[in-house]
């Protein structure tokens, strides 16, 4: 079961909107309805009976006709999508959100009630591990979480200290200065590591050397209690358990994340860590 699913919600249902979208000319030139549903996920718990602890829906409807009507997009797909993205903007205590775009009148030259598509798009919760030992490195990884914390698409982030730390592997360099950040994104797991890349190669990130000296090192830590195993992306991050630049700032701003895999929480990720270390010792 998705935890989204314990939520209370509102629920609109076929939202009659006339408009422009689709990928052939006459349905641009024509227009025609589209009927969309909208599922919003939300703790009414706190409404206590005034608008501004619950969402107003007459305002809802009105900003799913502004988003269908303000662009043309080709996709019902995309529709969708920027639906969801503005709701999930414009309305803090939304967590999650479904959203059915249906196109009854769709140039399909059979017989068909109507086609539709349906998505779903939340509010995620990540954790990013961060280290520096090049330049200015206080300035590189302050830089960095200005850029996650300033991103539309990422809210109600929270900040480690900064720790001075022995290298970790290759030990022929400077000392690192390591953090960690844990935020909430709309980003999916690989939009939230190309935007971090992209951190990365600002701040003037080269890789020479596995492990080397870098001027910044984002590593995406965790993403909600998605397990992901694929070339590119590895979550959680395959290492983290033996890493204490990571556990200890991460324990201070996170210390009950659960790891997935290894089914500990942080804080008993760093106890077993330290237990190894003092045994080694
Ligand atoms: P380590 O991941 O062991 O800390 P590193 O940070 O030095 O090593 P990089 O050179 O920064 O490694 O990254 C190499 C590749 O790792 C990246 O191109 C990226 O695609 C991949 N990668 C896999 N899982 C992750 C993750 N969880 N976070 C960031 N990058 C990841
Ligand atoms: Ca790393
Ligand atoms: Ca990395």
């Amino acid at each position: 079961m998705n935890y989204y699913q314990l939520y209370d919600q509102i629920k609109i249902e076929d939202l009659k909107i006339f408009a422009y979208h689709g990928v052939f000319e006459q349905e641009n030139r024509n227009g025609q309805n589209f009927y969309i549903n909208a599922v919003l996920y939300l703790d009414m718990e706190l409404a206590n009976d005034s608008l501004e602890c619950s969402v107003d829906y007459g305002a809802v409807c009105e900003l799913i006709r502004k988003t269908m009507t303000e662009h043309v997009y080709q996709l019902i797909e995309t529709v969708a999508q920027k639906i969801a993205e503005a709701i999930l903007l414009q309305y803090p205590l939304v967590d999650s959100v479904e959203i059915e775009v249906r196109k009854p009148d769709a140039p399909v030259a059979m017989d068909f009630r109507s086609i539709s598509v349906r998505i779903q798009r939340s509010w995620h919760k990540a954790v990013i591990a961060m280290g520096s030992n090049l330049g200015d490195s206080r300035a590189y990884l302050q830089d960095a979480v200005q850029k996650l914390q300033n991103h539309s698409h990422i809210r109600n982030l929270k900040q480690s200290g900064w720790i001075l730390t022995k290298p970790y592997g290759y030990t022929q360099q400077p000392d690192f200065l390591n953090g960690a950040v844990i935020l909430e994104t709309l980003y999916s797991p690989f939009q939230l590591l190309k935007f971090i890349q992209e951190i990365e190669n600002q701040a003037g990130r080269t890789r020479e050397i596995h492990w080397g000296a870098r001027t910044l090192d984002l590593d995406l830590i965790f993403y909600d209690d998605r397990i992901l195993n694929q070339s590119e992306l590895i979550v959680p991050h395959p290492d983290l358990q033996n890493r204490d630049f990571v556990l200890k700032p991460v324990a201070e701003i996170a210390p009950y994340y659960f790891h997935p895999v290894l089914r500990k929480t942080i804080c008993q990720l760093l106890e077993d860590l330290e237990t190894r270390k003092n045994h080694k010792s």
